[in-house]
């Protein structure tokens, strides 16, 4: 998600590690408001206070997280996100950052941001012992991955994410706090997963203004 470089329709596309660090916390902390309405309607309301603690503490950072290569940088963005962003999603988002610096290459190409965003799915699905089709996180990094995978555009590519939050509005929650509400978790959209949508966005947007 957060790569440094990307390949698109054969060209490197350079993106400042900081300018992404700085418009990711920008649209999370522009909607944590909505992201807590969301989590206060089938959870705790904690989400967007979350992500907004987590991504201002990785911007008060940006300097030396961009210093570093990139697989360091993500690998050290998901530490301070497990530290800082907290309930069931900051280990979540933590490993989904950790597992894309572990596999990512220094200069990625499109197809290891694929392969790296791939382990990062499957690693964020282990910590979770969750799934796609549960209502959460998951729901909209797998089709955002699939959309890589396809050779999408970076607009496609967000445009698949906002499409895959909306879709988790019917799904009825089987993992995280929502789960416990059952049958009353459907009708409203994860937080998590319009987290990520967001995240997606800001990123894909970022790589496309520099291309
Ligand atoms: P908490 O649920 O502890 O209050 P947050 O509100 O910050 O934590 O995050 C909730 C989000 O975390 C959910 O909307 C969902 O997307 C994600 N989530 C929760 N549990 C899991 C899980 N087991 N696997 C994947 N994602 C999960
Ligand atoms: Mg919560």
């Amino acid at each position: 998600m957060s790569a440094g470089t990307m390949v698109k329709t054969g060209t490197m596309v350079k993106v400042d590690l900081k300018t992404l660090i700085s418009v990711t916390a920008d649209t999370i902390a522009a909607h944590a408001d909505e992201l807590t309405a969301l989590d206060q309607a089938i959870g705790d309301g904690d989400h967007g206070l979350n992500m907004k603690r987590g991504f201002e503490a990785v911007r008060a950072e940006a300097e030396a997280f961009a210093a570093k290569p990139l697989p360091e940088a993500l690998k050290a963005i998901g530490t301070k996100l497990v530290m800082t962003v907290g309930g069931a999603s900051g280990p979540l988002f933590g490993t989904l950052f950790m597992a894309l610096g572990k596999e990512i290459s220094a200069e990625p190409d499109r197809a290891n941001l694929a392969m790296a965003f791939g382990k990062a799915i499957e690693a964020v699905a282990a910590r979770g012992k969750s799934q796609v089709g549960q209502k959460t996180m998951l729901d909209v990094l797998q089709p955002v991955h699939d959309a890589l995978l396809q050779g999408k555009t970076e607009a496609e590519i967000a445009d698949v994410a906002d499409r895959a939050a909306d879709a988790t509005v019917p799904m009825k929650a089987l993992r995280g706090r929502a789960s416990f509400l059952g049958d009353r978790s459907i009708g409203h959209m994860d937080a998590g997963g319009r987290s990520v949508a967001l995240l997606v966005r800001a990123v894909t947007e970022t790589i496309e203004g520099q291309a």
